[in-house]
């Protein structure tokens, strides 16, 4: 198995790497930050930068998932570091910029639309495109939210980006199952990462309290999920959006 993951600089998405790479993974580790990506291919046991990594070898890469020129890039890198197309392709790159509808500024809507949403499409299509031109099968993993769902109070913007990410995973799922390239969401509840560490402790509590399991989850528990739609146990699972959520918003 072979897999680029975006975000795995930090909390899920380096989560999702470590797991990977225990079910036997080679994992490109890319990330906006370069740096908090070649620590994570550090904590895997890899060399950090691709630059001169051995072939094959877990290996980090700079890119901003928003750009498509860059997204472009970082597959014609990934695919001449590794050899081959990816296998298993996982998005968890993401942001939030939270405002009130009523003063929601416009460059805070485009800002989160172009990471959360447009990055998912644009690694998406690359992956797709290089997976159906080589005839391999696939696994494209694209982590949404349940806010994408629900909706939440102040992320007018992260909630459209997250609803989107489903349809835009579901159409996939419809149009390449023929091509063997299966397409599932992922929808995390409340989970500890630098991204909820700057919630207010007040919200926290209240929050933590709607959840049925009665605590936060971990980016494990969502690396486990991720894990298993990558694997062959859910080979028969496409155009599926599974909830992460120890039972909040069921
Ligand atoms: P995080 O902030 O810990 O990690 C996000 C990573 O994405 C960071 O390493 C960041 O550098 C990277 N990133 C940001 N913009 C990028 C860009 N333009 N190009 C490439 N990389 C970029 O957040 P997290 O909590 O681990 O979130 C991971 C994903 O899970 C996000 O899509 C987030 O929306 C989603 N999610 C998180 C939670 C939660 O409770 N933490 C809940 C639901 C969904």
């Amino acid at each position: 198995m072979f897999s680029p993951i975006s975000g795995a600089g930090s909390g899920i998405g380096r989560a999702v790497g470590v797991r990977l790479a225990a079910e036997g993974a080679t994992v490109a580790a890319c990330d906006l930050d370069g740096a908090a990506a070649r620590e994570t291919v550090r904590l895997l046991g890899g060399p950090g930068s691709h630059e001169g990594a051995p072939r094959g070898a877990h290996a980090a890469f700079q890119a901003d998932v928003s750009e498509a020129g860059a997204v472009r890039r970082l597959l014609d890198q990934v695919q001449a570091c590794f050899s081959r197309p990816p296998s298993v392709v996982v998005s968890c790159a993401g942001i939030t910029r939270d405002e009130f509808l009523l003063q929601m500024s416009e460059d805070d809507w485009d800002k989160v639309i172009a990471v959360n949403l447009k990055g998912i499409f644009l690694v998406t299509q690359a992956a797709a495109q290089a997976l159906v031109s080589s005839g391999c099968p696939g696994s494209i993993i694209n982590i949404s939210s349940i806010v994408g769902k629900v909706g939440n109070v102040g992320q007018t913007n992260y909630a459209a980006s997250k609803a989107g990410v489903v349809g835009l995973t579901q159409t996939a799922a419809r149009e390449l199952g023929r091509h063997g390239i299966r397409c599932n969401s992922v929808l995390p509840g409340f989970i500890k990462t630098p991204m909820t560490q700057k919630v207010p402790q007040k919200v926290l509590d209240k929050v933590t309290g709607m959840i049925p399991v009665g605590h936060m989850g971990d980016p494990e528990d969502v690396a486990d999920v991720v894990a298993f739609l990558a694997s062959e146990d859910s080979g028969y699972i496409t155009g599926a959006s599974v909830e992460v959520t120890g039972g909040l918003f069921m």
